[in-house]
C-alpha cells in the first residue's frame, strides 16, 4: 500500500530525511558532469576531485538510504545496480588498470552528503591503507 502511494505521488514516503545537494543534481537544478545514467542510477564527476578520475555513483531514489548502514534486503536490487554501474563506468573511463571504490559511512569516515554514494577513484597510485 505504501509503495502504491509512493508510486502515485512520485515521491518516497519512507524517506523523511532532509534533501541533499544530490537531489538538486538529480533535478538538474545544479549542473553536473554526468558520466553514466540509467533509470536506477546516476554517476557524475566529483566537484572536488581527489584523483584525476573521481566519480560519484548514486541511486536516483534515495529511499531512506542516507548511508549504507541503512540498507535493507529490499534494496539489494539498487545496490547491485550501483556496482554494475561501477563496472560499466570503469570500462568506459578506461581505468581497468586500477581504481578504488569507496563508501564513506558516518561522521568518523568523513561522510558529508547523506544520500548513499560510491566514490570511484583512479588515475594515480592509490596508497594502502587509505587514510
Ligand atoms: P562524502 O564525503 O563521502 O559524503 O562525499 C561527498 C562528495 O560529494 C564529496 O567528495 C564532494 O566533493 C562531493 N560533492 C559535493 N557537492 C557536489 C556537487 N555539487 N557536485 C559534485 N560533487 C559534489
Amino acid at each position: 500500500e505504501k509503495r502504491r502511494w509512493s508510486n502515485i505521488l512520485g515521491a518516497d514516503l519512507q524517506d523523511l530525511a532532509p534533501a541533499t545537494v544530490f537531489d538538486q543534481i538529480l533535478a538538474k537544478a545544479l549542473p553536473s558532469q554526468v558520466v553514466f545514467e540509467n533509470d536506477k542510477v546516476l554517476a557524475f564527476r566529483d566537484i572536488a576531485p581527489q584523483a584525476p578520475v573521481h566519480i560519484l555513483v548514486i541511486p536516483k531514489r534515495r529511499a531512506g538510504l542516507t548511508a549504507l548502514r541503512k540498507a535493507s534486503r529490499e534494496q539489494k536490487g539498487v545496490l547491485g545496480e550501483m556496482l554494475v554501474a561501477v563496472a560499466e563506468i570503469v570500462r568506459q573511463e578506461n581505468i581497468e588498470g586500477g581504481y578504488r571504490v569507496i563508501v564513506n559511512d558516518g561522521e568518523e569516515a568523513g561522510q558529508s552528503v547523506h544520500h548513499l554514494h560510491m566514490h570511484i577513484l583512479a588515475g594515480r597510485p592509490l596508497a594502502w591503507p587509505p587514510g
